[in-house]
């Protein structure tokens, strides 16, 4: 649950692998749940943010709700964050700060890079913004984020006394906004933050599914790279990852 977002750059631990691959599990998840067109169900995929088609009744379209122009704007800076994530070998999260019209700040995941557990998209976003104003608090502040914020940043959020959080994948492993945990929802934890979720959820979906499929792709280079040095026998039977 506390663990945070992690990476490639740490192929011998079993413990990060198995964490990365819940957590694509989680995106296509929530991605198939759309590109199926099924209806909604019970499932980790349907969070209470977003406007689900009536249960029971199938829908021709995907539940995709409007989106807002300036929501799709400020998360769109967002995904842009999360690429520099990317290229830093992280696991693609951004997060921007935003009060009105005006980005404060951004962030991206990086706790391999940072040896920072806490080092999410949202902390980082959240201790730049706070710098940038000279307060710890940030009231009537929004913050838009790519995955789905976890325990961690939930309770950072509220402390920062954030008035919205726009986020976009859904996070059936580690979501503390609906997906496994609803932290928001309980009035004696927080009065201030409104939050939505499943914002252009696919686009940022897919970023996710991306990095892990390259990874796997990778490993799996670097796996038959050592059976051929080794000169082992082909292991056909398929890691974890392979049964996405
Ligand atoms: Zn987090």
């Amino acid at each position: 649950m506390s663990a945070p977002l992690v990476h490639a750059v740490l192929p011998d631990s079993d413990s990060v692998e198995s964490r990365d691959v819940l957590n694509v599990q989680g995106s296509q998840a929530s991605i198939s749940g759309v590109a199926e067109l099924t209806a909604a169900e019970p499932g980790a995929a349907a969070a209470s943010a977003s406007s689900d088609p009536t249960p029971g009744e199938p829908s021709i379209f995907p539940a995709v709700p409007e989106v807002p122009e300036r929501d799709r704007r400020f998360m769109a800076l967002a995904q842009a964050a999360a690429e520099e994530a990317r290229a830093a070998g992280e696991v693609p999260v951004g997060a921007v700060l935003v009060r009105g019209d005006e980005v404060i700040a951004t962030g991206f995941n990086h706790p391999i890079g940072g040896h920072d557990p806490s080092a999410h998209a949202e902390m980082a976003a959240l201790r730049a913004a706070a710098q940038a104003v000279e307060n710890y608090r940030l009231p009537g502040c929004e913050l838009y984020v790519t995955l789905e914020p976890c325990l961690m940043c939930a309770g950072a959020i509220m402390h920062a006394r954030i008035a919205r959080v726009v986020f976009g994948a859904r996070d059936p492993k580690t979501g503390a906004c609906g997906s496994v945990v609803d932290a928001f929802a309980n009035p004696q934890l927080n009065h201030h933050t409104s939050v939505v979720g499943g914002v252009l959820e696919n686009e940022c979906g897919a970023a996710l599914k991306s990095f892990f499929a390259e990874r796997r792709r990778a490993s799996r280079a670097a796996r038959a790279a050592a059976r051929a040095d080794a000169g082992s026998e082909p292991d056909n039977e398929p890691g974890p990852a392979e049964s996405l």
